[in-house]
């Protein structure tokens, strides 16, 4: 079953073309892992799956669990299963983490016309859902973001992936401050949280990210296009390559 096709895409940030024509295919129980030069579109293409009003799509299709999903709203797509994750860079003093997870949550159920769970309810699903990412329940209380390390902030990005179970996971690693923990908790989460039934899309400039996550495909990307596409030895091989080869041989070609 096809979770998500794209095809001839293009998109433009401030009247510049940064999608050129990408074309990608996503299945259920996939992992797929888009890997490539910093500046080649991997953010701008996270973004325009999730609907962020910059970016402006000029051609192509885009088609989620067969409907057109360039025709629905940001929060259409996210209770439909399309999840990027939402990191709030601000500090918000007071609010605790508990009650900002507990307010998305009953949000996204709200959206899907289920009743919103209770403080009560809510707690024990948490309690489960934070042994799948094991996040010590102190995190909780906390206030949001204030003072979470790094690997902290990626251990919510997981939580919420767990609350929310989405067809179609992106997870896009811009932070270029991730160490060790937090890779291997981002790989943790998406090795547990993987499923027959969704599937996931992990951007990443971190080769070493992919020593922890086995991808069934991974895609180079430059350009605005995904260029090439390999297996998990892929990876490897630009570990060791570079993408310089990868855009060489593209050029000759073109
Ligand atoms: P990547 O995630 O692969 O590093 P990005 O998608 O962030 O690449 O950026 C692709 C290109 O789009 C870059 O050249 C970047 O400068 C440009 N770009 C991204 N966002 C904006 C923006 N808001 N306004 C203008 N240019 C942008
Ligand atoms: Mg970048
Ligand atoms: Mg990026």
């Amino acid at each position: 079953e096809t979770i998500l096709s794209v095809r001839n895409l293009t998109a433009n940030v401030d009247n510049t073309q940064i999608l050129k024509g990408l074309n990608l295919e996503i299945k259920a129980g996939e992992v797929h892992a888009i890997m490539g030069p910093n500046g080649s579109g991997k953010s701008t293409f996270s973004k325009v799956l999730a609907g962020h009003p910059a970016y402006e799509v000029t051609g192509g299709e885009v088609m989620f669990q067969g409907g057109n999903l360039l025709e629905l709203e940001p929060d259409e797509r996210a209770r439909k299963g399309v999840f990027l994750a939402f990191q709030y860079p601000l500090e918000i003093p007071g609010v605790t983490n508990l009650d900002f997870l507990r307010v998305a949550y009953n949000a996204h159920r709200k959206q899907n016309g289920l009743e919103e769970l209770d403080a009560f309810d809510f707690q024990d699903l948490i309690e489960e859902k934070l042994e799948v990412v094991k996040m010590n329940p102190a995190f909780l209380t906390r206030s949001v973001n204030e003072g979470f390390s790094g690997g902290e902030k990626k251990r919510n990005e997981i939580l919420q992936m767990a609350l929310l179970q989405p067809s179609l996971a992106i997870l896009d690693e811009t932070d270029s401050g991730l160490d060790i923990d937090a890779l291997k908790i981002v790989a943790d989460g998406v090795n547990q949280l993987t499923t027959p039934d969704n599937a996931v899309l992990l951007i990443t400039h971190y080769q070493r990210l992919l020593n922890y996550i086995v991808p069934d495909y991974v895609h180079v990307m430059a350009n605005g296009r995904i260029l090439m596409t390999g297996g998990k030895e892929l990876a490897l091989e630009l570990e060791s390559r570079g993408y310089d080869w990868i855009l060489e041989e593209n050029a000759t070609v073109g």
